[in-house]
């Protein structure tokens, strides 16, 4: 048995880069970027008022206050969109709006609510500092500036930045396409006619949502009888996808022939079994440089080993600087008793209680008990030593989703 961060360091060394495809900006959303992005422009493009207002010199105004305003002379507007036509000269203001260019000879905004005008008078009630409201010339965006690094997942903030720079197709690197395959006799499709030995096949389906979540494409290879025959036939079909799962079969079982299998059809197996619970059997190795996993059938063992070591190679695949998702301390709201031996991924709650945060389990701990993952947004990962942590103690714990802002009680 090897830990999980060898089994973790073996695969990922596997793990080819995909090449890269070009796409509509609009289209990115959640796709890693495969191109640093450098401004080509400044932005903003000239130096603006930050505020609806009048472009002033600041020597005009000298002492203005509510009771003696300075009252000078707008000898222009300048709306947003239109670029300024005159130059201020002594005494002289622009009525000027949010996002216009400044004019020449302005250095302060005055905001419209510290003004008063009256016909081309305006009155000046207060004594601006230099430069106020003024946003300068490339202040936001510098041409030539790095904005955004190779390997990021675009997000939406990401494409406002590339928008505001002009960038209408993005490089992107490709998705990795991976196969999934549910193996045993046992198990049914949805809306299949079954008979009462007969268990939904619900791998499947959680483990293609687990590959789009990652960013991956998942392709349905069905369900394999546990026969050779059929585990051939349908895993030679993962052949034509980048990566290859299968869940079921790879336990010490009499029908258990998915290691057997692979081996046959010319894997090179790199481990089986890792020290963690659940998922203590993970059966991992390399078809013609194709990585392939013969995961834990149990439901809960299968998603956490998807978590656990799935998820970071496709991510890596797909061109992704960081793999893992971050750790970070919780105070534990419970007591665990724990048999040393493995390291414990646990079903929990995180919660953010005032400024602590905190974690409880969340349910039966049975790696066929789909609802405690389902109530999950984290796991508390325990070392393998040891055989008690106290309520109190501060815990790893590992996020899936969003912390819950109340309490644990659902
Ligand atoms: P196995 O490792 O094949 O012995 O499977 C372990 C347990 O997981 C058994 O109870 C299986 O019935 C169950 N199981 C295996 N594959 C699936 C699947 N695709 N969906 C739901 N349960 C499964
Ligand atoms: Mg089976």
């Amino acid at each position: 048995m090897i830990t999980v961060e060898a089994a973790r360091k073996i695969i990922l060394a596997e793990i080819q880069t995909m090449g890269r495809e070009k796409c509509l900006l609009s289209q990115s959303l959640g796709r890693t970027l495969a191109e640093e992005i450098v401004s080509p422009l400044n932005h903003p493009p000239w130096d603006t008022s930050a505020m609806d207002g009048y472009a002033v010199r600041k020597a005009d105004i000298g002492e203005a206050s509510p009771s003696a305003p300075r009252k000078l002379k707008v000898i222009e507007k300048i709306p947003a969109g239109r670029l300024p036509e005159k130059k201020l000269g002594r005494g002289e203001v622009a009525k000027i709006m949010t996002g216009a260019p400044l004019p020449e000879g302005a250095d302060a905004i005055v905001r419209v609510e510290d003004t008063s005008q009256e016909g081309e008078e305006v009155s000046i009630f207060v004594v601006p500092d230099d430069g106020d409201f003024i946003r300068y010339k490339g202040e936001a965006i510098r041409l030539g500036d790095s904005i955004l690094k190779k390997g990021i997942q675009i997000r939406p903030a990401e494409i406002a930045m590339m928008a505001s720079v002009g960038k209408s197709v993005v490089s992107v690197f490709q998705q990795p396409r991976v196969a999934i395959l549910s193996t045993g006799d046992e198990l049914a499709d949805l809306d299949e006619e079954r008979g009462p030995e007969k268990i939904l096949n619900s791998n499947g389906y959680g483990l293609a949502a687990q590959v789009s979540d990652a960013g991956g494409v998942p392709i349905n290879l069905g369900i394999a009888r546990d026969t050779h025959a059929d585990l051939i036939e349908k895993l030679k079909e993962g052949l034509r996808a980048d990566m290859i799962l299968a869940s079921g079969g790879v336990s010490m079982g009499d029908y258990d022939f998915v290691i057997e299998v692979l081996k046959e059809l010319g894997a090179e197996m790199k481990f089986w079994k890792v020290s963690m619970k659940p998922g203590r059997p993970l059966a991992f190795g390399v078809i013609s440089r194709r990585p392939v996993f013969g995961l834990p059938g149990n439901p809960v063992s299968s998603m956490v080993s998807f978590e656990q070591f799935v998820r970071p190679a496709i991510l890596l695949a797909s061109g992704r600087n960081e793999t893992t998702r971050p750790t970070m301390k919780a105070v534990l709201k419970e007591e665990i008793r724990k048999r040393p031996g493995r390291r414990l991924f646990l079903r929990a709650v995180v919660s953010s209680l005032g400024d602590e945060i905190s974690v409880c389990l969340a349910g039966d701990q049975d790696s066929a008990v789909l609802m405690s993952l389902v109530k999950a947004n984290a796991f508390i990962i325990l070392p393998a030593e040891g055989d008690l942590v106290k309520s109190g103690e501060q815990v790893t714990v590992q996020l899936l989703s969003d912390i819950h802002m109340v309490d644990s009680e659902g």
